[in-house]
């Protein structure tokens, strides 16, 4: 059997379970419609200005993409205002972990992360023969006092999902500060910032000026959420380029496709679009606080384009029950909250029958 070959720490990863496309969903339970609020997408898809982009260089797939993202880095640089040597790009944010991982912690390190937060996390630190020291949230917050507490002399990195995923609440700009005065200088701290654009108010960290002083932080965001790419994986990371230099030795030469590239750089040129999705995301944000609200579910008040919701009772069965009727949400039995749901903010007809159907279901029960 070939997992007789494979290293016994890699067996003992339980792998990534991919929801089923939405086509094969309606073919299995005879549905005429499905919608899909389960992975925190975008609904209403990437600027137009993307589609051409995409469209223009699709006659180009034959040639390798640009290995250095020569005009997404000089785009994307001066948009963020920082050098073009202290970005790098990753087939989605993901890849940027597995690379930070790869290159700054060995067989026997540490990692301290949050729990429950963003499960790669965990993964890709455990590919590499880490020791991960998971520290519990506090009322879904990050409690950094326990998170320094955790770290020993083995420590390598800490990751902070900013905000994280699956609940939604960010690490303020005063509580990060203090955190960074008290972390070692020779432990990574990676910030991930893939919910950045979704942040509105609230002290949110200023992380390119703290990397000013501290050259051990990592910053990664990405073009999967607000910018409505994910199908196409391109995410980024911000870092000293010392840092960077470092990075790009563990980096695949060709790892940001072409397509990607090029609506990337559409996408960073159409503000206004997105300034426009973000407002909608944030009243759809307060319909469904208000529908949780009228059912009497309690919900963590979220930063992000995805809200985590009590249901009172079995979360997993709850999800399963709104998968039989059209309406896909994360099931949260992996993350050990079992009387959760996490549901993606969709569009207003979504979120309306998303409510519908959920409260038809709790009725159910009654
Ligand atoms: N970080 C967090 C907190 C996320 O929720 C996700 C996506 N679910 C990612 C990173 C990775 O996104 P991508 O690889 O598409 O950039």
């Amino acid at each position: 059997m070939i997992s007789l070959t494979a290293k016994k720490r890699i067996l003992d990863i339980e792998p990534y379970r991919p929801g089923k496309p939405i086509a094969e969903v309606k073919r299995e339970l005879g549905l005429k419609s499905v919608i899909k609020l389960a992975s925190n997408e975008n609904p209403y898809g990437p600027s137009p200005k993307a589609i051409e982009a995409i469209r223009r260089e699709a006659g180009n797939v034959n040639r390798y993409p640009d290995g250095g993202c020569f005009y997404l880095r000089q785009t994307l640089a001066k948009h963020l205002a920082v050098k073009p040597e202290q970005l790098i790009f990753g087939n989605g944010s993901d890849e940027i972990i597995v690379m930070a991982i790869k290159a700054f912690v060995g067989e026997g390190d540490e990692v301290v992360i949050a729990k429950p937060s963003f499960l790669i996390y965990e993964i890709a630190s455990r590919i590499e023969g880490a020791v991960v020291k998971p520290v519990p949230l506090v009322d879904f917050r990050y409690d950094l006092a326990a998170m320094e507490k955790a770290v020993t002399p083995k420590t390598r990195m800490i990751f902070i999902g900013n905000p994280d995923n699956p609940a939604g609440t960010f690490v303020t700009a005063a509580q990060l500060a203090d955190f960074l005065k008290n972390t070692r200088p020779d432990i990574f701290v990676f910030i991930d910032e893939a919910y950045f654009e979704y942040v509105t108010g609230g002290d949110y960290p200023d992380t390119f000026k703290l990397q000013k002083t501290y050259k051990n932080i990592l910053v990664t965001r990405t073009f999967s959420k607000m910018y409505a790419l994910a199908g196409l994986r391109v995410g980024y990371g911000i870092a000293d380029p010392e840092v960077i230099g470092i990075l790009n030795r563990v980096r695949e030469p060709f790892n940001i496709n072409s397509l990607a590239q090029a609506a990337a750089v559409a996408c960073l040129k159409d503000q206004k679009y997105y300034r426009g999705i973000a407002k909608l995301v944030g009243e759809q944000r307060q319909f469904l606080y208000e529908q949780l609200r009228d059912a009497g579910l309690p919900f963590v008040p979220s930063a992000t384009n995805f809200v985590l919701i009590d249901v009172k009772q079995n979360g997993s069965d709850v999800a399963g029950r709104l998968l039989r009727k059209g309406v896909i949400v994360r099931d949260m039995g992996c993350w050990g909250l079992t009387r959760y749901i996490r549901v993606t903010i969709g569009t207003a007809s979504e979120n309306k029958r998303f409510i519908k159907t959920l409260k038809a279901i709790l009725q159910e029960e009654a």
